[in-house]
């Protein structure tokens, strides 16, 4: 038995590219964000369609995603976001990724690896602006890329760094983004020629155009999630990824019967319940238990009782026509009506985020080239 799949619309990846170039302007180079498995949506086929709807970079956290889109055949210029430890120095080279450095200790070695392969390795330096994550601290930012530039084999492409708030907070954005561009005074200072710079992810990408420098970092919305609700009136975003299964079993349950584990919902009324064989193993997230809805025929039906690890009960006594094997969607459009992640993240207590890597990560793909 399928229990559920994951459909991906490779389309909706072009056109959300496309979308986000249109709202940058022609100067501005994208580097969609693949990490994650481009966010649940497979990461080669995702990262290939990007490349044919134009993207400039990919970006992703680890050497390994690196090295598998590499082995793949694409050959855009792969920036890796958490950087290098000394022991993946050679994959950097064996590989040609690109190196994002914070520590100096890091960045000699790789200095020495590059002048050991006669190579000039190209490096985005990451700041620390205000996320208190990765990053050199932004006021010792003109020291260490001082001491970077000193560093023979390596090319400092340009600096990075991180928004903390772009979806909640412009007075902070701003001065995260007046951080960064201090850093690159004192680079220009320094007699460096940064060609990339770069710091807005979606939020950003779409709301700050002095946010974009030479380039922009977006994740979500290359998946066709809106990082603001208030952005639909300008980005015509569209959603790439849905979640479907099939009924395995349907059945009358008579008033005041319990359904699940530990009886958390008892029929009101008597009840027609759809059965379908997925639970929180497949990522639906067991805070959906008798809070979630399921589409069925168009319409929605509510999720009763407690989701189990594969099966999960549905009540369908006010929709007629159902048979074994009917599709059920529990993300994505059937007819007028659409559940997104966004409205599960809420039920689920979490974010759009999560709900695309887990669904991704759990479940079979299916893709869609042609619409
Ligand atoms: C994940 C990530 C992004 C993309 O962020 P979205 O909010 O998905 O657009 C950009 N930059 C860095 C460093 C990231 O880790």
């Amino acid at each position: 038995m399928e229990p559920g799949w994951i459909e991906i619309d490779l389309q909706a990846i072009t056109h959300n590219l496309k979308e986000i170039k249109r709202i940058i302007g022609k100067e501005i180079k994208t580097m969609p964000v693949v990490k994650a498995d481009a966010y649940g949506h497979g990461l080669v086929p995702v990262s290939q369609t990007l490349v044919q709807a134009g993207a400039d970079f990919l970006a992703v956290s680890y050497v390994e995603e690196g090295i598998k889109l590499r082995s793949a055949g694409l050959n855009v210029p792969i920036v890796v976001l958490l950087g290098v430890l000394k022991s993946e120095i050679e994959a950097i080279f064996s590989y040609k990724l690109t190196p994002v450095v914070y520590r100096l200790e890091v960045a000699q070695a790789l200095s020495k690896a590059a002048q050991r392969y006669k190579e000039i390795l190209p490096v985005f330096v990451k700041i620390d602006t205000g996320m208190g994550r990765l990053g050199v601290f932004y006021k010792e930012a003109a020291n260490f890329l001082k001491a970077l530039s000193l560093l023979p084999g390596l090319k400092i492409e340009g600096v990075t760094s991180h928004l903390a708030l772009a979806e909640t907070d412009k007075e902070f954005t701003q001065i995260q983004i007046q951080r960064f561009k201090t850093v690159l005074k004192s680079a220009q200072t320094l007699g460096l020629e940064l060609k990339f710079n770069h710091i807005a992810n979606s939020a950003a990408s779409l709301e700050y155009k002095d946010s974009y420098f030479q380039a922009v970092r977006p994740g979500l919305s290359v998946y066709g999630i809106y990082p603001l609700p208030s952005l639909k009136k300008e980005v015509a975003l569209q959603p790439v990824m849905s979640f479907k299964t099939r009924v395995i079993y349907l059945k009358w349950l008579p008033a005041r019967a319990g359904v699940s584990y530990g009886h958390t919902f008892i029929t009101p009324r008597p009840t027609k319940v759809a059965v379908i064989p997925i639970g929180y193993d497949q990522g639906l997230f067991r805070q959906l238990s008798n809070k979630g809805e399921v589409l069925i025929k168009g319409k929605r039906a509510p999720i009763i009782g407690t989701i189990c690890m594969h099966l999960t009960m549905i009540d369908v006594t006010s929709i007629d026509g159902i048979d074994i094997g009917e599709e059920v969607v529990i993300l994505g459009r059937q007819g007028e009506e659409e559940i997104t992640a966004d409205e599960i993240a809420q039920k689920a207590g979490t974010i759009s985020y999560d709900v695309l890597c887990r669904f991704g990560r759990s479940n079979p793909r299916v893709y869609l080239r042609d619409t």
